[in-house]
């Protein structure tokens, strides 16, 4: 990894918090057992194994698990890093993109805080769908639900800029 792209991750964090992806499976080169020992939450379903975000292993916006960290995390370059590897951004451009997300994180993180409690350790989806599942009368609580519409229209507005910056096709 190039020095610009290691000082993006460094500011960024969003393929292991959570806001990315809601969990990574292992791949058979992994050992479940060693990442485990290394503090991975490691689960079993359906023959799969793999983990929940925000990873354990991601702290003070690093990966603290880096030299023994899973395949997947190895392999996973998003956009941004293939765009700057390819010349088609600058660093300057990437970081914008970085702060653009997480400002818009930000304001869905304030509105769980309105409409939760929300379980931070759990994925900006599932902290979503925790606050959607609580029932509500529209004629009693419209602040709720006119705050819910706003949730709504923020993780939309989010996705759609995480998967045209961020995810890979
Ligand atoms: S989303 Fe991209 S820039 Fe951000 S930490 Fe992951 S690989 Fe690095
Ligand atoms: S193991 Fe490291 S690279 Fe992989 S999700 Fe966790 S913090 Fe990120």
């Amino acid at each position: 990894m190039s020095e610009a792209a290691s000082r993006l991750c460094r500011a960024c964090g969003l393929c292991c918090d959570g806001s990315l992806f809601p969990n990574v499976q292992l791949q058979p080169a992994d050992s479940a057992q060693a990442l485990k020992a290394l503090g991975l939450r490691v689960q079993h379903k359906k023959k799969y194994d793999f983990f929940d975000q925000p990873c354990s292993a991601f702290k003070n916006k690093c990966c603290s698990i880096y030299q023994e960290r899973p395949v997947r995390c190895r392999a996973f370059e998003c956009q941004q890093l293939k765009r700057l590897a390819q010349g088609e951004t600058r660093e300057e451009d990437a970081l914008k993109k970085i702060e653009e997300a997480q400002s818009m994180i930000d304001v869905i993180k304030k509105l769980f805080y309105r409409l939760g409690p929300t379980n931070p350790r759990k994925p900006l989806l599932q902290q979503y769908q925790q606050i959607i599942a609580d029932p509500i009368n529209p004629a009693l609580d419209k602040k709720v639900v006119e705050e819910r519409m706003q949730l709504d229209e923020a993780l939309s507005n989010l996705n759609e800029f995480l998967n045209q910056e961020f995810r890979c096709a």
